[in-house]
This record gives C-alpha cells, structure tokens and sequence, in this order.
C-alpha cells in the first residue's frame, strides 16, 4: 500500500501529460512559457482570488509575500509552532521574529483566543498570559502580521483571526500549501485572507513533479509588487533592478503538469473527501483507539493528511509498529513543534511554552491518504489498528 498514490493519477492523465509536456518541447519557452500565464490563470479562476502569481515553491510563495509586505528586522510575526517548518523559516530569513501561537486541538490550527493574547502581550509589554520568546528583546518588536497556516487541508478560523488583524492593523497571510481545493463559508482557501501562499511539491493535494507555488491576492499594487520580487526585483524591463528580488519563477515544465492535473481536481478532491469519511466510519466501526480528525461546521477539507490522535505516545508507537507490519506505510506530521527544533533555539522558547502543539506531536499521526485508496485497503488499514485494542 502506497502512502501518497501518484502513478495511479498519472495513468489516468497519461495522453493529455504527455501531449502538454511535448507542446512545451516544441516551443522551447522553458522559463516564463504560456503554460504559466494560463496557470495563473486558471487558478485564480478556480480559487476566486483576483490575482495568483506562479512561483518556484510554496517556500518562496512565502518569502515572497512577507518581501512583499515589508517584514524586516524588529518586526514580530506571529503564526503557530505546529506546522512544516517554512513557514517560521520565512520569518526568520528575512530577521523578523516568530512569535509562536498555540493551537486547537481539533483542527490543529491557530487558536484565535491565544493569537489575542499574544498581540496583546506585545502591545502592553507584559509577558504574563502569553509565553514569548526569552533570548529576544521582544519587548522592543513591533507586532506587524500573522501568518495563519491551514493544517492537513482545513481552513484556519479566519473570521476571528481577520477581526484581530484589522484591529490591530496587522497584515494577514494565509499558509494554504496544504489546503489547495478546501473551502470555509463558501469561500475556496487561497482567497481567505489578502494574500494566500500554496505549494505544489508533489504530494500535496495539487502538485507537480518538481517544485512549484503560487501566492494569491486581492490586491492589484501587492500582485505587482509580488511579480516584480518573482524576477530580482525588476522594474519596467528585466534589466531595470528596483528593489531587491530573488530568482523564484515557476518552471513552464511544471505549470504544464498542473495544468493536465487540474482537469481531474475537482474529481480527485471529492473521492478524496469520500476516502476521509470511510477512514471515519470504520474507525468508529471498528472502535480503532485513535481520535479522528473533524471538520468544523462550515468548512470542507482539502484532505491532504488523514492525521488521527493515539491516546499517548506510546500507543501511537505501537500502533504505527502494527500497521507497518501489516505492510501500510504511517508518518508522523509533525514529531517536533517548531518552537523545540534546534534551529529556533535562539529565540529560547522552552518545553511546555505551548502545551497543545507538544501533546498533539507526540500522539499524532496519519494513515495512507490519496484519491485512489480503495475500500478493502481502508478496511484493511482501520482492522490493524483496532485489532488487539
Ligand atoms: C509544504 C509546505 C510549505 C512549503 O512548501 P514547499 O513547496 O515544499 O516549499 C509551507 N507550509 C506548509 C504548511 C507546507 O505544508
């Protein structure tokens, strides 16, 4: 059993592929072809976002979207340690500050009610109801943004968490590189937030066979801006430099797989959404002893993990023993929240700073996830994990 099933999607696109990559082959524009002005085209159609720039990876979508708004040192950003990496790693680069937010425990997404807090720790400069950073003079930051990340596929709450960026005159970005095709009170994520970053590494629910991404916004000056940072900086002609930009296209290459890949999308998500219900159904059938995920009321999931909850650390590593045994692949997202990995040790944050993030990445894990898992693999899946519960 494969954890992420790409060959199957790949036959079912094969004539399609194959003509589309061979069109590239011919007219040769590999760097900035047609394909990826027709991406964003199409992209920004589907999302409902005015404006999608195509870049070379969901890493640099962000990058590109805080260059874009200006984040610099003294700036804190604040956005939560349960996530991949980049996207702390972005805020970093650029020498502003992560000051990390914890999390629900249902969605594993920012908790707006500590987000609060946390802004308004900084505004009043007490450090009494929020842990922040203790080897930074975060006293002296100034609280600019929020990076809100859409975890496994589901949307962050953005009502509450847009109401507390425009009070405080905070920007708001979403992190949506795993939630490519969900949506929240009708709205498609990449449009729920001024500007929205994704990613189309290969496994996420939209990918390519490279690296790829894209940031989406509402705003024409900020599209500009964001285009003009995608080619080093370049003005009216691409050797007029007029601000300080980096190398971030997206290859013709891979935007002519996206575009074969988003024919069958909107399939791919629905038998997605089916594959995550049966995985429900048959953990309560089954009485699995694992939590399964929940999507709020509201909201549809891109489904990009099916990330369940052991009752502790060490069910989970016997649990995960149990199924590799039984030949199906688990992984763990993420073992270690960011506010404990080695290269964040210089902010001092220390173990217990955010309590919900360090439960959920010792208990969590996810079960093979794909649109092509069928129902006796599921079945199988779910019998392991129950048996001897
Ligand atoms: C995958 C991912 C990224 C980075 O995307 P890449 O295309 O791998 O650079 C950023 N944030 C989150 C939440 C991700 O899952």
């Amino acid at each position: 059993m494969r954890f992420v099933d790409l060959s199957s999607q790949q036959r079912r696109i094969g004539k399609d592929l194959k003509s589309r990559l061979r069109a590239v082959l011919d007219h040769g524009q590999y760097i900035m072809g047609p394909e990826v002005a027709q991406l964003e085209e199409r992209l920004a159609e589907y999302t409902g976002a005015p404006h999608a720039i195509a870049c070379a990876s969901g890493t640099d979508a962000l990058l590109m979207a805080l260059m874009a708004l200006g984040v610099g040192p003294g700036d804190a950003v604040f956005t939560t340690p349960f996530t991949f990496v980049a996207t702390a790693e972005v805020i970093a680069l650029l020498r502003a500050v992560p000051v990390f937010v914890d999390i629900e425990p249902k969605t594993f997404n920012m908790d707006p009610g500590r987000l609060r807090h946390a802004v308004t720790t900084l505004q009043e400069r007490r450090d009494s109801i929020h842990p922040m950073p203790r080897r930074i003079d975060w006293e002296t930051l100034t609280p600019r943004g929020i990076v809100a990340v859409d975890l496994f596929g589901i949307p962050a709450e953005y009502e509450k968490i847009a109401a507390i960026a425009r009070e405080n005159n905070l920007f708001l970005v979403e992190d949506a590189a795993q939630s490519f095709g969900a949506s929240r009170e009708g709205r498609k994520a990449c449009a729920l937030a001024p500007i929205a970053c994704t990613s189309f590494f290969p496994s996420k629910p939209l990918g390519c066979y490279g690296d790829g991404g894209m940031c989406f916004t509402t705003d024409k000056a900020m599209a500009d801006l964001l285009v003009s940072i995608r080619v080093h900086g370049q003005g009216a002609d691409k050797y007029q430099n007029v601000r300080i930009g980096i190398n971030g296209r997206l290859d013709t290459l891979q935007a002519a797989v996206l575009l074969s890949k988003l024919r069958i999308f909107p399939d791919e998500l629905e038998m997605r959404g089916k594959v995550a219900s049966r995985y429900h159904d048959l953990i309560q059938h089954f009485h699995a002893p694992v939590d399964p995920p929940s999507v709020p009321e509201g909201c549809t999931s891109a489904w990009a993990q099916y990330s369940v909850l052991a009752r502790s650390d060490k069910e989970r590593s016997v649990l995960r023993a149990r199924l590799h045994e039984a030949g199906v692949p688990t992984a763990v997202y993420y073992p270690t929240p960011l506010h404990l990995q080695a290269a964040f040790a210089y902010l001092g944050y220390q173990k217990g700073d955010f309590p919900v993030s360090e439960d959920c990445a010792a208990k969590i894990f996810s079960l093979p996830m794909h649109p092509y898992l069928t129902e006796a693999e599921q079945i199988h899946v779910i019998r392991n994990l129950a048996e001897g519960s």
